[in-house]
């Protein structure tokens, strides 16, 4: 109601071309009182208050006006992608007015896409999968976020159809430092393509980590060493440029 939750936007790139593929919406929290506060001090807060679905819906909303806003002008937009909370997929609410919504869009099927943990998967209930299904038959791409870090279960990525797999920072920063975790990400990109899902490289803070995971066939690359999270204005600037 403040406005004192912003939409920051963070690019997704192809490993090969350097080009912005895709993006990640991230709440920001600006406020009055407490300053800047992190999402992952407030979303926790959020979850346990049952707020956390207004929260995704309104993420949901900037970024559906965003693409919208761009396509309206004629430029250049990439797919983009918003967090869903476990908690999303147990308030019914919620579920039928995004379907709804999406019935009534304009905008192509895919431009809005929906990362969730493996732990939000292995525990959806039988709403929450006919939700995502709808949403997979309609079009739009499903993400499984924070990959290996969780409750990774073979059975969970072969029950569901997700399009993207991201793999999670927690792999990325130890490449180079271990030999079992390089050799975890070799099979793991593998995996995935075997599977057909593109992979998305999270948290790739250098160089050498964007090498190795280039070499091993990574598709996508989201990280401090390419772009950090930032606000709309300075995310359309940078896809002004490149178009
Ligand atoms: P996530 O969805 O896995 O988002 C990626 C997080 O990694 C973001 O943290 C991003 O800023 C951070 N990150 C990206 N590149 C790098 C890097 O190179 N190095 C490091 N160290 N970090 C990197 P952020 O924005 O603090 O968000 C934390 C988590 O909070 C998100 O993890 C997501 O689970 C949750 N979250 C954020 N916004 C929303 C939202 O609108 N709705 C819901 N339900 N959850 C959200
Ligand atoms: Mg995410
Ligand atoms: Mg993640």
């Amino acid at each position: 109601r403040n406005g004192e939750i912003q939409v920051y936007y963070q690019p997704i790139y192809y490993a090969w071309t350097g080009e912005i593929a895709l993006a990640e919406a991230l709440a920001r929290w600006f406020s009055g009182e407490f300053g800047s506060i992190s999402p992952a001090k407030f979303i926790p807060t959020l979850e346990e208050s049952g707020y956390i679905t207004k929260l995704d819906y309104h993420v949901y909303q900037t970024v559906y006006n965003l693409i919208e806003k761009r396509r309206k002008e004629g430029k250049r937009v990439v797919d983009i992608g918003v967090n869903l909370s476990r908690m999303d997929l147990m308030d019914k609410h919620i579920m039928d007015t995004i379907l709804g919504d999406m019935k009534n869009s304009d905008l192509p099927s895919g431009s809005i896409s929906y990362e969730l943990t493996e732990s939000a998967y292995a525990g959806v209930s039988e709403d929450g999968n006919s939700f995502l299904t709808k949403m997979h038959e309609e079009g739009t791409k499903l993400l499984v976020d924070d990959f290996g870090s969780g409750v990774s279960s073979f059975s969970t990525i072969r029950d569901f159809d997700f399009d993207i797999l991201k793999l999670d920072m927690g792999f990325v920063q130890k490449i180079g430092l271990n030999r079992k975790n390089n050799n975890i990400i070799i099979s793991l990109i593998e995996l995935a393509h075997r599977l057909d899902l593109k992979v998305i490289a999270e948290g790739v803070e250098t160089k050498e980590q964007a090498d190795f995971l280039r070499n091993y066939g990574c598709d996508y690359f989201q990280g401090f060493y390419f772009a950090k999270p930032m606000p709309q204005e300075e995310f359309e600037a940078l896809l002004d440029k490149q178009s």
